[in-house]
């Protein structure tokens, strides 16, 4: 089967690009290597350097990889900066995406395999979460891939394109050959692993005044290797609808760090900043439909093995990738 693969060269992609080939699978990569890097991408994939803004490329690039299924990752995906620039999310994430879902259409692509996100919810009425909670996200990160899931049910009526979209939880960790480098790092864990690598002399802690034991914000991390299973799971014919990926336990971003000193053996310094616009208190995922309709098995549950692949990733990489 021939997987079309936006973003395959950034940070959840590139794994999943490998899961994809390790499977047997077929793979095209697109990416504007905005974000992801070229060193990212396996190199048994086909890559194409291409922007989702251009209607015309995009239907090309979908058309010559003979695509039966398409994952889509090619996004932006930072909550605070989302609040600062929303034009970025929508135009990217909903009007870029409808070029891709048009050029999907078109060439009569079987499966949509489309990266949803838990800040679609915003800060749920009880946790963990099902998928059937109300969405009413409160940044327009969560709002632009509401937008996304909500045309991605329309193309299915309309057009019959089958999706299914996954609502991550925190992504984290790393395969052997594939972790987490961003440009411009905003993520906790490996913000708190610079500090372990010498590369900063301490973490910063957004918010220690919220509703949660210590004060701190809580969040449930997936591997980023059971999610990319998860989509390989998604792929089956006939399975279609919403599907939260998490392993259904919160950590504190407190906690977090004390696992990150855990792992690497090392003091890591924290300091307390103001809250960081947009983040709910608690976001806390009941994975079970996953793992009921799917068969999907997380096979890194525990925060301390998540922690423990990235770490070994930035212990070889780190400068991360090179390009
Ligand atoms: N966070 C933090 N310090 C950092 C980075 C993040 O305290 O250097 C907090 C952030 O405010 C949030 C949690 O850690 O409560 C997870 O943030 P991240 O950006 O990793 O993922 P998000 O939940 O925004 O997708």
């Amino acid at each position: 089967m021939n997987v079309f693969v936006t973003g395959g060269a950034g940070y959840i992609g590139s794994v999943c690009v490998e899961s994809l080939l390790d499977a047997g699978y077929t793979v095209t990569v697109f990416d504007n290597l905005s974000e992801g890097h070229r060193a990212a991408v396996d190199p048994r994939a086909t890559f194409v350097q291409g922007c989702l803004s251009d209607p015309a490329l995009i239907t090309r690039a979908v058309a010559a990889a003979r695509a039966e299924a398409i994952f889509h990752f090619a996004a932006h995906a930072l909550v605070g900066e989302s609040m600062k620039n929303p034009a970025k999310y929508f135009r990217n994430n909903v009007a870029y995406g409808l070029n891709l879902l048009e050029a999907a259409a078109a060439a009569r692509v079987r499966k949509f395999v489309f990266s949803s996100t838990c800040a679609t919810y915003g800060p749920p009425e009880r946790v963990p979460m099902t998928e059937d909670l109300p969405q009413r996200p409160i940044n327009p990160y969560g709002e632009s891939k509401l937008m996304f899931e909500k045309m991605l049910q329309w193309y299915q009526q309309l057009h019959g394109l089958e999706f299914i979209a996954f609502r991550y939880f925190n992504a984290a960790g790393a395969t052997e050959k594939y972790g987490e480098h961003h440009r411009v790092e905003t993520h906790l864990i490996p913000n708190v692993l610079k500090v372990a690598l010498g590369q900063a002399a301490q973490c910063e802690i957004f918010g220690t005044d919220y509703p949660t034991p210590d004060g701190t914000c809580i969040r449930d991390y997936i591997h980023i290797a059971d999610l990319a299973q998860a989509h390989i799971l998604g792929l089956a014919p006939g399975k279609t609808g919403f599907y939260n990926l998490g392993n259904g336990d919160g950590y504190s971003v407190r906690e977090v760090v004390q696992m990150c000193e855990k792992v690497t053996g090392k003091k890591i310094p924290a300091v307390a900043k103001p809250r960081r616009p947009g983040d709910p208190p608690r976001l806390v995922a009941a994975a079970n439909k996953a793992v009921v309709e799917l068969g999907w098995q997380p096979r890194y549950p525990t925060l301390e093995a998540i922690v423990s692949t990235a770490w070994a990733w930035h212990q070889r990489h780190p400068a991360g990738y090179t390009d």
